[in-house]
């Protein structure tokens, strides 16, 4: 009986393993279904540019149905124009974002790029009209060169070379005994985050986006590279259609629109005068930022521009 049972036994061990495995790839079925990836609709076209208007037209969106992030969000970004959101950490301006480029898919309304739906073009066409600047670049180990040309593996010298010249940053790297082939990166030469900022606009520049999306940085920054970071928007957003994702009220004074998100939901609009004129959020962080700039911390605010 004995003789009987130990191979019995064993069967049973393996069918309870194989059993186990099947539920163990059902279940991974089951997320693999929830958090796939967004596809193509069938027989998408790729996205036509003509001069690439965005728009946002009643934006209901939440990462959980439960929760809703965007509460109809609309504003139209006209061709190379520049729009700038602002409003509380938390109210939804990142979320914008990464709807833009679909890393989810939105619940209600629309998002338009020159009239078409973002949602019926090909997710390829729609990021390469896409750039973005993040809000911290991260660098390879590796030359200026790599890192200008990343993304862009058929890059010509002559290429980088006007890229980093429009983003300023060309003469900076002449001056290093080892130019473009100068190491940078966490194990090289250690940029400042106004340069590493450069690198990205170069990379952008090269990239030659319909679109920009200009992500900026929430850590504090020191007054030049404030004034650095201004300057570099004002360069790569000059006559290109740019959604500006802002924490500080001085990058974006000159921005044709701004929009002051809070808890999902457009609180106020319009150009800097007018807003500060308003007398209403804007004008509050206005007076915040100036304050705290006035009492030496590192936020750099430019006299009202009017
Ligand atoms: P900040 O200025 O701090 O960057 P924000 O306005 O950009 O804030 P979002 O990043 O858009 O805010 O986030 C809006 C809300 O969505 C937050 O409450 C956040 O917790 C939530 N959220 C963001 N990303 C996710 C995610 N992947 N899953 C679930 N909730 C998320």
């Amino acid at each position: 009986l004995v003789q009987l049972y130990q191979p019995l036994n064993f069967f049973g061990f393996i069918y309870r393993e194989i059993k186990q495995a099947l539920i163990d790839m059902e279940r991974m079925f089951e997320l693999m279904s929830v958090e796939r990836e967004i596809a193509d609709r069938p027989g998408a076209e790729p996205l036509a540019i003509a001069g690439a208007t965005l728009e946002f037209r009643n934006v209901r969106f939440g990462y959980d149905p439960r929760r809703e992030i965007l509460k109809g969000v609309s504003f139209v970004v006209p061709a190379g124009h520049t729009v700038a959101v602002v409003g509380s950490s938390g109210a939804g301006k990142s979320t914008l974002s990464r709807l833009l480029f679909r890393f989810y898919d939105i619940d209600e309304g629309q998002i338009l790029i020159d009239g078409q739906d973002i949602r019926d073009v090909t997710q390829k066409s729609l990021r390469a009209a896409l750039g973005i600047v993040p809000q911290d670049t991260v660098l390879f180990n590796d030359t200026i060169t790599y890192n200008i040309a990343y993304g862009h593996p058929g890059a010509g010298t002559a290429e980088i070379e006007q890229a980093a010249r429009m983003a300023h940053i060309h003469d900076f790297i002449l001056a290093m005994p080892d130019q473009y082939k100068t190491i940078v990166g966490e194990r090289g030469l250690k940029l400042s985050g106004g340069e590493k900022q450069r690198v990205a606009i170069a990379r952008t520049i090269l990239k030659d986006p319909a679109i920009l999306l200009f992500d900026e940085a929430t850590s504090a920054l020191d007054t030049n590279t404030e004034r650095e970071i201004q300057a570099n928007l004002r360069e790569v957003s000059r006559g290109r259609t740019t959604l500006v994702i802002a924490h500080r009220l001085s990058t974006i004074i000159d921005a044709d629109e701004i929009i002051v998100l809070e808890a999902g939901r457009i609180a106020e609009r319009g150009r800097h005068h007018e807003l500060i004129a308003a007398q209403g959020r804007y004008a509050e962080m206005w007076r915040k930022q100036q304050e705290a700039a006035e009492a030496g911390q590192p936020i750099e605010v430019p006299p009202p521009f009017f």
